[in-house]
This record gives structure tokens, sequence and C-alpha cells, in this order.
């Protein structure tokens, strides 16, 4: 079934969006099959979890970091994380880049942005993200890649809704690239889970975090 999901999904896909797959909750065998058919990019949300899953799966996996990453866990995944996709602060931003630099890395990161209407603890605004930038082009953090944005829409079905909400965050990655190319290239739009990932293809997205859609069976949803 995996297998079955999977491959509708990368028909699906245009070649320009990259598929990373969530695999939060779901068991090593479940990775197991994921991996062998040929997937490489794994997301997880909790830091316990992602290190646990990481010193069994193999070592050509890409870790992904989706979740509010607290800064005292920073260090456990510093030595190998792909991309922390959830840079949602300032404080986290520096623990981020102290933790890299011990380890002689420059870690991809993406700044998370709040572009839901819902309340939400974590994610930059616009004027706390303009600010932080602000920030760092004077006094950058050497332990960190800038690489883009990343969000999450609203849970709705209100498909208008979604696409104003990715379009924002497009919009506002396409400011960053002008207003702050000394910061990174941006190029990276993280945006899109199961439920509303061709809205955040259409609106630009380049990395989709999918998880139920492909772990689960497509006749039950
Ligand atoms: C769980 C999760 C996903 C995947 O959600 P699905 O609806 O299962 O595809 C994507 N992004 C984040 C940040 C998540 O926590």
């Amino acid at each position: 079934m995996i297998q079955e999901n999977l491959s509708k999904i990368k028909q699906e896909l245009p070649e320009h969006v990259q598929l990373i797959v969530v695999s939060k909750f779901r068991s090593l065998e479940e990775l197991q099959e994921v991996y062998d058919a040929g997937i490489r990019d794994f997301a997880e949300n909790r830091v316990q979890e992602l290190t646990r899953k990481q010193e069994v799966m193999p070592k050509d996996v890409r870790w992904h970091m989706i979740g509010h990453l607290q800064s005292n866990k920073v260090k456990y995944i510093a030595p190998f994380i792909h991309m922390i996709h959830s840079v949602d602060s300032p404080g986290l931003a520096g623990e981020i880049n102290r933790q890299a630099i011990k380890v002689n890395r420059k870690i991809p990161c993406l700044l998370q942005v709040h572009i839901a209407q819902e309340e939400s603890k974590f994610g930059f605004d616009k004027n706390g993200l303009l600010g932080f930038l602000k920030g760092i082009s004077e006094t950058p953090l050497p332990g960190i890649q800038w690489k883009g944005l990343m969000g999450m829409a609203s849970l709705t079905r209100d498909e208008q809704q979604i696409k104003q909400e990715f379009l924002s965050l497009r919009t506002l990655r396409d400011e960053l690239k002008s207003l702050h190319p000394e910061c990174g290239n941006w190029q990276e739009i993280s945006m899109g889970m199961s439920s509303d990932y061709g809205i955040a293809v259409e609106c630009g997205s380049t990395m989709v975090r999918l998880g139920s859609i492909v772990f689960e069976d497509s006749s039950l949803r």
C-alpha cells in the first residue's frame, strides 16, 4: 500500500517539488518500506523520536526537523540533521548557530512563518521576521545556512483561504529575495501537507511534507 501511495504521489508532483515523507508516529517497518521505495528524505517533529530512528535507519537518510524545537534539544540533532524547517524564534536560531559551530557545520534552516488565521504559538509574523533579518544582516550567524521559509495553512475546507495563506508565504519569500540577498538564497518554500499539497504546489511550494497520504489506505480517507 505504501508503495502504491508513493508512486501515485510521485506521478502527480512536478519534478522541481521535493517530496519529504513525514514519518512521525510510524513504525520502523513502515519507514523501511518507504526507504525501499527509494525515498531518502524523512521528517519528524520530535527530537527523541527523530534520534531514535536516525540511529537505526540507513545512514543515507536525510533527516528533516519540522516540529517546534526546544533550544536545549538542538545539541542532539546538530551533528546530523539535514534541514531544520521550524526555526521560529531568534533564541532558537542563536542556539542552532552555537551547536552547529561546535560540530563544525553550517546547518541548512528555514524560518517558520505564521500564515494561518488560527492562533498558534509558533512561527514569526512578518514584522518579527524582517526585524530578525535586519539583525542577522548586521551580525550573521555563521553556523546557519538560510534556505527559505516554511508555513502551515489553516485547517479549513475553504480552499480560497488556504490559497491566500500559501500565496502570502510565497510573496514574503519573493520580498526577502530582494531585501536580504546577503542572508541566503531563499530558494525553498516548505509548504503543503496531505490535505493541501495540491494547492501549495500551485502557489510555488518547493518542498511538500506528506504523512497520512503516504501511510494510510486511500480508500479509507
Ligand atoms: C504531521 C505534519 C505534517 C504531515 O501531515 P499529514 O497531514 O499527515 O500529511 C506536515 N508538516 C508538519 C509540520 C507536521 O507536523
